[in-house]
């Protein structure tokens, strides 16, 4: 059940943020043609932004005024949302920055986000549908997650991949030219050489024995803003009397999990030592335009969907399965582990042979943990 913000105005300003290179890089072409004659006719202000290099985003969310603004509008893929709200997430005012609801337009290769509000929407996937959520819909609650290795935190709205989906998604990038087609070909060309992949994962499960909510303790011991700067460039200064946490230990906001250099802790969590065929975690229903992978997920459920297959399943099975993803229905093999979570730990093997994406962007291959922050981000859904 979507809450509904009650704020949300009918004559709109929208900041439409462009991505001339996404998808089969015709976003501008798109916008002239279909998405700027849709908003003059519904009389929607607007300013538009092109973005000119990968990172531009990241760069104009840090100072920006989103005030301005009644929503961000992405006509892109994931990787341009995922941009805006990592480059939001480094702001003292990020909390306040995130109330801006994030409304999409599926322009891009990777467009899990705009297919996963139009599923809820009951809407067909596709641009026109997707401008229709846009002047119809309201802001709504939406939850983002937290992913912290030794190299500091980024947030996602998506998924945390490992194994087959990560090696998949960043390995098809040279086959951009082609659209969603190349995630259909790099899987098949994957499972033909299927690998597997050693590694320990830990996770805090979101429901008990008798599927109650387990909720985490806050204990309200690491609350100060996100401080780490990837990219190295001059961010919020913090103040004076916030003790910073060194960056490897520094979880971000809200944290509420043991250091990743600390034990995994409580009784509470479960460990997973395994050869792995591929391991997701979602946080909402699709991972692509046709790739239904966790239905019944939620935008703001609180939880991640972990999903995974070890070691023993066949190609001709991952064939199979990679067939089913499209509508949920691997769900209905008993390959596919399934566990709604609220944080984890993933600890990869030595062996290095694959990748680790958050959002479909790759992060470093080494220990990786987080947890899920509910309703931290908005989106403009039906
Ligand atoms: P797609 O789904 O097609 O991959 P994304 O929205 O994920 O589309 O964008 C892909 C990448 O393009 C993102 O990592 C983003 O940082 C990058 N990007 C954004 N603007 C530009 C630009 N003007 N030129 C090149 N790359 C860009
Ligand atoms: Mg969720």
């Amino acid at each position: 059940e979507l809450q509904e913000k009650e704020d949300f105005p009918e004559q709109r300003k929208y900041f439409i943020l462009i991505n001339p290179k996404s998808g089969k890089g015709k976003s501008l072409e798109l916008f002239n043609s279909t998405i700027e004659p849709i908003l003059k006719d519904a009389m929607i202000k607007y300013e538009a932004f092109i973005t000119e290099y990968s990172g531009h985003v990241m760069k104009l969310a840090k100072d920006f005024d989103h005030k301005k603004y009644d929503a961000i509008i992405i006509c892109s893929g994931d990787g341009l949302a995922y941009e805006y709200i990592n480059g939001i997430m480094k702001r003292a005012d990020w909390e306040d920055c995130l109330q801006t609801p994030i409304g999409m337009v599926p322009t891009g290769s990777g467009n899990a986000l705009s297919a996963s509000i139009n599923y809820a929407a009951d809407e067909n996937f596709g641009i026109v549908n997707a401008m229709y959520v846009l002047l119809k819909g309201k802001s709504h609650p939406m939850d983002l997650f937290s992913c912290h290795n030794s190299k500091g935190t980024v947030y996602g709205f998506l998924s945390l991949t490992w194994g087959l989906l990560s090696d998949v998604d960043i390995e098809s990038e040279k086959y951009r030219f082609l659209g969603p087609l190349r995630f259909l070909l790099v899987g098949v060309q994957r499972i033909l050489s299927l690998r597997h992949y050693h590694g320990t994962f830990y996770y805090l499960p979101a429901l008990d024995d008798e599927n109650r909510d387990v909720g985490i303790e806050q204990d309200g011991s690491n609350t100060q803003p996100v401080i780490d700067d990837v990219d190295g460039d001059s961010s919020p200064t913090a103040p004076e009397d916030i003790e910073l946490v060194p960056k490897p230990l520094d979880c971000g906001p809200k944290c509420t999990i043991p250091a990743l250099n600390e034990e995994c802790g409580t009784e509470n969590w479960k460990k997973i030592e395994n050869e792995f065929i591929l391991l997701g975690l979602q946080s909402i229903s699709h991972l692509g335009s046709d790739m239904h992978s966790a239905p019944g997920v939620h935008f703001s459920d609180g939880y991640l969907d972990l999903q995974y297959v070890s070691r023993g399943t066949t190609k001709k099975r991952m064939l199979d399965l990679l067939d089913a993803f499209e509508t949920g229905k691997h769900l209905e093999y008993d390959d596919v582990e399934q566990i709604k979570i609220k944080a984890f730990r993933l600890v990869p093997g030595d062996d290095r042979t694959g990748h680790i994406a958050v959002d479909g962007e790759e992060v470093d291959y080494e220990p990786i943990q987080g947890e899920v922050l509910p309703s931290l981000a908005n989106a403009i859904m039906l």
